[in-house]
């Protein structure tokens, strides 16, 4: 049976990429190399409608996904993704009405980070979070600052206190099985009298196909948006994208979203030219790419990959799966080093344990001048490469 597309319901798709042993967790490390090889594992089958470019796994298990405290997706332990954040925030105060204060409410806080640097600019009467992964430790924040440490949904509606003027979910609906409820939740959270803005920042599939990004499809993110189904989403909820724009160098959608119906923007008419084609096709030559290219390498020195999260969990289980070829993980969350990544048993280590003469692939070519000057403050030689461009650099 041909699944339905979940935001607009067509029955036109196509299977972008399947995969058999996915670990259910990217961000979700292991305290021992035994416990990773046998980490909760899923399937993927990632289907990318014809119509409205909607991509999400057929087969996903919403079982199977426990957000607790053990889940760590911090990043902004990196200065790039911290201004990145900054920059969001930004975008969120200037949408304020200049003469009163607002009620925001995130969803998917993760640890309140964005909540605390909101709550610096003075301008909310109150900021309330919910994530089942925050680890109840809000030292020192401010008192208008309330977390749940649980979902969003319908049965956690009454724990918010006051009326609603900003939604904020930044990396969060690419996770959730049914989009589309969770828009409707969203709907069915503000007040029809009040007007209420809704900013969703997400992963942009066009980009990760157009750009062949294999790793960055996996088990955690079972629904992928482009532009086109967010207009489609939004108008299945009830709601007017006011604005959708690309950020972070084109790997994430920025929607900026409310209730209103007076500025519609005008919904996508043109057949869309995003395929499938060639997509799993050219993961096998990627594939095999990266494992000659790491062969090649480790004959000079030990080759590492930078970056323990989403994409390099999948990349070391693309290339690696054994956990053989890698010398292991780089990543400079302290809470990752020493730990081990779920399937391939790769090894997260701080950037202090690589030696001149070795290799090191980053996962997300972003940080890749934060990388180099971090190796360049360790007069080492080391040789940096990118997923995206074939030439290698060399940072001395
Ligand atoms: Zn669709």
């Amino acid at each position: 049976m041909i699944p339905a597309c979940p935001i607009c319901a067509t029955k036109r798709n196509s299977v972008l990429d399947q995969r058999e042993r996915v670990p259910v967790l990217q961000n979700r490390v292991w305290p021992d190399r035994a416990s990773a090889l046998s980490a909760p594992a899923g399937r993927l089958d990632m289907r990318l409608c014809a119509n409205c470019n909607f991509a999400w796994n057929a087969a996903f298990d919403p079982k199977l996904m426990v957000y607790d405290s053990f889940y760590d997706n911090n990043q902004l332990v990196s200065e790039v993704f911290s201004d990145h954040v900054d920059a969001m925030v930004q975008r969120i105060i200037t949408s304020l009405d200049e003469s009163a204060e607002a009620h925001l409410v995130e969803i998917g806080c993760g640890q309140g980070d964005l909540l605390r640097r909101l709550a610096r600019a003075n301008r909310f009467a109150s900021l309330t979070g919910f994530d089942p992964a925050f680890k109840n430790a809000l030292e020192g924040h401010d008192a208008n600052m309330t977390i749940h440490t649980c979902l969003f949904d319908n049965d956690t509606l009454n724990l918010l206190r006051h009326p609603i003027d900003i939604i904020v979910a930044r990396h969060t609906i690419e996770h959730i099985h049914r989009p589309l409820d969770f828009l409707r939740t969203i709907r069915a959270a503000v007040d029809a009298t009040r007007p209420t803005k809704i900013f969703l920042e997400t992963p942009d599939i066009n980009w990760i196909v157009e750009n062949f990004q294999h790793q960055d499809l996996f088990y955690e993110h079972c629904s992928i948006f482009s532009k086109r189904a967010m207009h489609f989403g939004c108008q299945a909820a009830g709601f007017n994208l006011c604005a959708i724009t690309s950020v972070f160098s084109d790997q994430y959608l920025w929607a900026e979203i409310d209730t209103g119906d007076s500025q519609l923007i005008a919904e996508p008419t043109a057949p869309s030219l995003l395929t499938a084609d060639g997509f799993r096709a050219k993961r096998l030559d990627f594939v095999e790419r990266w494992r000659d290219q790491i062969v090649t390498l480790g004959k000079e020195g030990r080759v590492w990959l930078w970056g323990a999260s989403s994409k390099g969990v999948t990349f070391a289980l693309l290339v690696d799966p054994d956990g053989e070829l890698l010398a292991g993980a780089i990543d400079i969350n302290p809470k990752k080093v020493g730990q081990f990544m779920p399937l391939t048993g790769v090894q997260v280590c701080d950037p202090t344990q690589l030696e001149s003469g070795d290799s090191v692939i980053v996962m997300n070519p972003n940080y890749l001048a934060e990388i180099s000057n971090r190796i360049a403050s360790q007069q080492k030689s080391i040789r940096l490469l990118t997923l995206d461009t074939a030439h290698l650099e060399m940072s001395a």
